[in-house]
């Protein structure tokens, strides 16, 4: 059962998307796996909070949640079309998954939803003819330093998943072709009854809702269509890619049914605030410590970049504290071949503590001539 992720976020019903995204990366920086290694009480928040996020994230999934609350998101369960089960976490890494549905519209969730409250009447974009049904598709989330986010990486999942049978192509038979449809409801898999004021579509009891009947079961599926495997995907995060980026791998989720398509494999990339830079689109800023006579006389200074090259940048005289000195190409790459954003950086100048005798007798001097009297700026 999932918790309130108005309360897992600690934000308000009305909270702004930029709140609720906002609250969502504060907690899952502190419950991440990678800062609390072998903390099952992080784990089980880190879960919770990504949980949360996917629901409040999602304007329809939201509107889901505030009407019909967790049955909206239960009902998958409930009626063992979640593939994982209560529960099961396929990728077991930590991270979260959220199991979307083919398609994962308004009409989807409505239909989960309706599930959840023991109906199942909904065509849809799922459902084609003769029970053909689209795999579901597959979430992961991966959390990268914004290095890796300057340079590109892969990242691996490892998880498992229904796959197509190679045996019977999908189909269940034993001899890999089609079954012959289902007399009763043409394929349909469902057939039409009345409840009362309403037409109801139920699924065909003939054919259990899958549209065709199969006489003769291939031997590796059982007649399922699909085998579970394990899988592992690599999966290319590019050079300079953003927080919050959401990947797609085509056709790399669930198998259909019955030959159906597969769904799609989906990453959100998160990336990590870094120590060094603060990102501002292809942009970034660094801080640099410069010595008040270095600001005052010009001079060189030398300043660390994202790729871990030193750079000498000049500091014009007279530059002020909090001033910013620009130094180009030195940012994110942008999603334009070979072109990057700019480096900023960012003017502090700590006051010294510790003089000697010589260095306070030179600054009493420079206090004492005529312009610094008056001031120097
Ligand atoms: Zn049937
Ligand atoms: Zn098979």
């Amino acid at each position: 059962m999932n918790k309130n992720p108005y309360e897992v976020l600690g934000v308000a019903r009305d909270a702004s998307d930029a709140d609720i995204k906002k609250a969502y990366h504060k907690l899952v920086m502190k419950y991440h796996p990678d800062r609390n290694p072998g903390d099952k009480n992080a784990e089980e928040k880190f879960k919770e909070v990504n949980n949360a996020f996917d629901i409040l994230k999602d304007p329809q999934k939201r509107a889901a949640y505030d009407r019909f609350g967790d049955a909206a998101f239960a009902g998958g369960n409930a009626s063992g079309a979640n593939p994982f089960g209560a529960g099961g976490n396929p990728f077991g890494n930590g991270a979260f998954h959220f199991n979307m549905g083919g398609g994962a519209g308004m009409e989807d969730i409505l239909r989960e939803a309706m599930r959840g409250f023991g109906f199942d009447g909904f065509g849809g974009a799922t459902r084609g003819a003769s029970g053909r049904r689209t795999g579901r598709d597959l979430l992961d989330e991966v959390v990268i330093d914004l290095r890796d986010a300057y340079f590109g990486t892969t990242h691996t999942v490892k998880f498992s998943s229904n796959v197509q049978c190679e045996k019977c192509h999908g189909y269940g038979t034993a001899d890999g072709r089609p079954a012959p449809e289902c007399s009763r409801c043409h394929g349909t898999g469902y057939v039409q009854t009345n409840r009362g004021f309403f037409a109801m579509e139920t699924p065909c009891p003939d054919c259990n809702g899958l549209g065709h009947k199969i006489d003769k079961k291939c031997s590796e599926c059982d007649g399922a269509g699909t085998v579970r495997k394990s899988r592992t995907l690599d999966v290319k995060i590019p050079a300079g890619v953003e927080d919050g980026t959401r990947l797609r791998l085509a056709g790399q989720g669930e198998a259909g049914q019955n030959g159906a398509p597969a769904g799609d494999f989906y990453l959100d990339v998160r990336v990590r605030p870094d120590k060094r830079f603060e990102r501002d689109g292809a942009d970034l800023i660094t801080r640099a410590d410069v010595p008040f006579t270095t600001l005052a006389l010009g001079g060189e200074i030398e300043i660390e970049t994202i790729d871990d090259k030193k750079l000498s940048v000049k500091v014009p005289a007279g530059t002020q504290v909090g001033e910013k000195l620009r130094v180009r190409g030195h940012g994110m790459p942008t999603r334009r071949a070979g072109n990057f954003g700019d480096l900023y950086i960012d003017i502090n100048m700590p006051v010294p503590t510790k003089l000697t005798e010589k260095q306070k007798k030179l600054l009493n001097e420079f206090a004492g001539t005529k312009s610094a009297k008056k001031g120097w700026f």
